[in-house]
């Protein structure tokens, strides 16, 4: 019996596993969603639940999209390894090095937003628009910039929550809680720094206060460097805060503000909606990314992240 080949996704996040094998997001086999524990429970349970698929030739390789600092450069000694992370156990764990060991297949590994990035690109909203840019705004902030149709990675992979953004003290008191740099993007506008500036979650906040005006200037201001920077043709707002629907407009409208006409694009002036817009897989970005990153490695043999 010829099947329509499988592959395995994990979504690797610091609060929580989501295990997939599939052919594709209208084709998900079985799927398993555990909480991140310690590494050796966690990983062990992924590599308990992929296995017998593993064992059996059902699936063919295996994309991991990993929380991080995640070590991306195939040439490192450590790469595949999450590095320093506040996460208690993960620091120097060998993700890819432990799930290549116990399940003997083909297995690729990128950051996170990279996957989410790549997911939306293969059956997402961005589809058909290269480059792209997938952006989370949630516990972390963190960007993934697909261009020919792969994450970007250079000397390490992008790190876009921790860029800097105007920030006005009289407006904006808060000094900000990012442990390296107090007030960048991620430090004044992640799902942490609102509740931690305002004494509630952002899911509490009602929707007329004030404060989401600032929210949308800091995104919007941050969206601008990504636009004059990488020239994306989509951009996709995913994470927790971005649940919040109504923030989309403020972005848009700001973003347009602060670029004041320089730039021409009709996807800019005419069709913003169109142009910044949510996830199109929901929340299977990640996982839906995954399997993307896995037949991504599969399509190519002289692949070096192989
Ligand atoms: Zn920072």
């Amino acid at each position: 019996m010829q099947n329509k080949k499988l592959y395995g996704g994990i979504e690797a996040g610091g609060t929580k596993f989501v295990c997939v094998v599939a052919g594709g997001p209208s084709h998900i086999v079985d799927e398993i969603r555990f909480k991140t524990t310690m590494p050796e429970e966690t990983l062990g349970r992924a590599i308990q639940f992929f296995k017998p698929f593993a064992a059996s030739g059902q699936i063919h390789a295996i994309g991991v999209g990993c929380f991080g600092p995640l070590d991306v450069n195939p040439g490192s000694p450590t790469y595949g390894y999450i590095t320093a992370t506040p996460k208690t156990g993960w620091s120097n764990t060998n993700v890819l090095g432990i799930l290549r060991g116990a399940l003997g297949i083909k297995i690729a590994i990128d950051t996170d937003v990279n996957a989410a990035g790549l997911g939306e690109y293969k059956w997402g909203v961005s589809s058909g628009h290269d480059p792209s840019l997938y952006l989370t705004i949630g516990t972390g902030i963190g960007g993934g910039y697909i261009k020919d149709g792969r994450s970007l990675i250079g000397l390490l992979s992008p790190e876009m929550g921790h860029i800097r953004i105007p920030h006005n003290h009289e407006l904006d008191p808060f000094v900000g809680n990012c442990s390296f740099h107090e007030d960048c993007f991620e430090g004044l506008a992640s799902g942490p720094a609102i509740e931690k500036r305002m004494g509630m979650s952002g899911a509490m906040i009602p929707e007329n206060d004030p404060f989401w005006n600032l929210e949308a200037d800091y995104i919007a201001s941050a969206l601008v460097n990504y636009i004059l920077t990488l020239s994306p043709k989509k951009i996709v707002l995913g994470g927790g805060v971005m649940q919040r629907e109504f923030l989309f407009p403020k972005i848009r409208w700001r973003v347009r503000e602060l670029l004041n006409g320089y730039l021409t694009s009709k996807s800019l002036l005419e069709y913003i909606e169109d142009y910044i817009v949510p996830p199109g897989l929901g929340n299977q970005s990640g996982s839906l990314g995954a399997i993307a990153l896995a037949m991504q490695l599969n399509e190519t043999n002289n692949d070096p992240r192989i």
